[in-house]
């Protein structure tokens, strides 16, 4: 061997060249800077033509700059979603205490698999999840959880306890023929249906129970099922709530579903479901719990005072949930990955063990303290809680608290602009969270009478889908005609969750999760849409 090369390859890969990083890092830095300068519509174009026939590797080593070479136009041709006209969807702009999170955690690259792999890593945590959980549950005695890859795999852990709660050892003996369901709304994320067809119960054993105008699941309709089900000798494993439609920020009663779902297994002698919550919109309101509207310390106007009332009194329902999924990289403005995964209860965690026998080269693992020895992954980064801990200490609660509010604020806004024109209609506007849902029909159109004859299943199938093409071209034509450097991108979606007599409706979306969003942004979302 070239051993003189070697010793080359080791020293330019391997070694902390503070130098060369640092400088590398700025000029990144910089090139982020520069995207102030640009509209989010002057992104550079993807080259997918010939991103296959193209595969790359160098043939000689290079160094750090070569590393960064290759990866820079796909750097550049990336948007971060800090321009403040980005309102498509729930991703923020990532929060710059997370960054400095993101950048240690990427500088030690431990491991959560086990301590042995993380030391403080892990320590840190268990104090972000009880961080978390203290916010999200507000009386809590033991609670814990793992951060996760996403909201989906969270969500994959509180489906997988239900199932090892109401068929004891499926982890080892499978399903065994039976019937096993998991409930959740119409209005519920698609990872639900994800949840069901990987842990095996199969999508069409996901029961979507209808939700009223305010998007959260119908309980009269929830016992009618859950009843029909038992009666079947289903065997319902869990019910995941959603705490956050991701469209509309709908928030299902927990503390109903928990008391429908009791009495039915007590009158059917069946074990109880994991009462499973999907916060991974909604759990940043937890912020505002604690807020005091009587000494309004940050001077909240009387209407967001209304709404900060509106979130505390929805934030008690957490309370009532077995495990929730949270998302830091959506509210929290975090960075990918950061979902977390908690349970209330830590005894709960049994349901995943398994032995020190089955994790063979974790042989020396402790349960107190190593994950892996209940987690579905086994090499698991700690992005999530070095991004959480850096962002909640960094921001304090009272930021957060600021910064949520606003995202109210603006939210309230924008429905109180778009209720003005008579030939719009805010689908949404009795939630009270960050997005917007709206119809946008042509001028002369009364929008509230056509949604309350839709509602009321007076339409014909020609006529709904008359209207739905108009609301879908309407939004085209703004695409086509909007100014890139005043005009907000907004998002669309096919079905807000609200299905009346199953109809299924489609709607234009704004979320108002970027802090840099002014008032003028959003009124001139109106004025564009006046204008079209
Ligand atoms: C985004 C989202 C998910 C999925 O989370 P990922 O982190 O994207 O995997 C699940 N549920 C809800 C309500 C969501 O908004």
């Amino acid at each position: 061997m070239d051993r003189q090369k070697y010793q080359e390859v080791v020293e330019t890969f391997f070694e902390w060249r503070q130098g060369d990083i640092t400088q590398i890092f700025s000029e990144l830095l910089a090139a982020v800077a520069a995207e102030k300068s640009l509209t989010p519509a002057q992104i550079m174009s993807q080259n997918y033509e010939t991103a296959r026939a193209n595969p790359e590797i160098h043939v000689l080593p290079g160094n750090l700059k070569d590393a960064r070479d290759a990866i820079f136009p796909y750097f550049w041709g990336t948007d971060s979603w800090n321009n403040p006209l980005h309102l498509e969807n729930v991703r923020g702009p990532a929060n710059q205490a997370s960054l400095i999170g993101a950048i240690a955690c990427l500088l030690k690259n431990p491991n959560l698999c086990t301590d042995r792999y993380s030391q403080r890593s892990n320590e840190l945590e268990v104090k972000a999840i009880t961080t978390l959980a203290n916010l999200i549950f507000y009386h809590t005695q033991d609670p814990w959880g793992v951060f996760t890859i996403g909201g989906t795999i969270s969500n994959l852990y509180g489906g997988k306890i239900g199932l090892e709660r109401v068929l004891p050892g499926a982890m080892q003996a499978g399903l065994g023929g039976h019937r096993i369901v998991g409930i959740c709304s119409e209005a519920g994320h698609y990872s639900n249906m994800t949840v069901a067809g990987w842990l095996g119960i199969g999508t069409n054993n996901l029961i979507s129970i209808p939700t009223d105008d305010k998007l959260s699941m119908r309980i009269d309709l929830l016992e009618q099922k859950v009843d029909e089900l038992l009666r079947e000798k289903a065997k319902i494993a869990y019910v995941c709530a959603t705490f956050g439609t991701t469209d509309g920020f709908g928030i299902d009663d927990i503390r109903a579903i928990r008391e429908c779902i009791e009495r039915k297994c007590g009158e059917y002698s069946v074990p109880m479901p994991q009462i499973h919550v999907d916060a991974a919109v909604g759990w940043a309101m937890c912020m505002l719990t604690d807020y005091n509207l009587n000494t309004n310390p940050l001077k909240l106007e009387p209407r967001l005072q209304e709404l900060v009332l509106h979130a505390q009194r929805k934030n008690v329902g957490l309370q009532f949930a077995d495990s929730v999924t949270i998302d830091f990289h959506k509210m929290g403005r975090g960075h990918y990955p950061s979902s977390a995964f908690i349970v209330n209860r830590r005894d709960d965690l049994k349901y995943l063990v398994r032995s020190v026998h089955d994790t063979p080269y974790f042989s020396d693992a402790d349960a107190r303290r190593d994950p892996a020895l209940f987690t579905l992954e086994c090499s698991r980064p700690a992005i999530g809680p070095y991004v959480a801990i850096a962002s909640l200490n960094g921001i304090g609660l009272t930021g957060w608290q600021l910064l949520i509010a606003r995202s109210l604020e603006l939210a309230q806004r924008l429905k109180d602009r778009l209720a003005h024109l008579e030939y719009c209609k805010v689908l949404n506007a009795a939630t009270h969270g960050p997005s917007v849902n709206w119809w946008v029909l042509p001028k002369g159109r009364n929008a509230e009478e056509i949604y309350q004859r839709m509602v009321r299943n007076e339409l014909s199938p020609d006529q709904r889908q008359r209207y739905a093409r108009e609301i879908r071209h309407l939004f085209d034509k703004r695409l086509k005609t909007m100014d890139p450097a005043i005009d907000a991108r907004l998002g669309f979606t096919t079905n807000f969750g609200y299905c009346p007599h199953g109809i299924e409706i489609p709607a234009w979306k704004a979320v108002l999760f970027n802090p840099k969003t002014t008032d003028e942004i959003v009124d001139r979302i109106a004025q564009s849409i006046e204008e079209l």
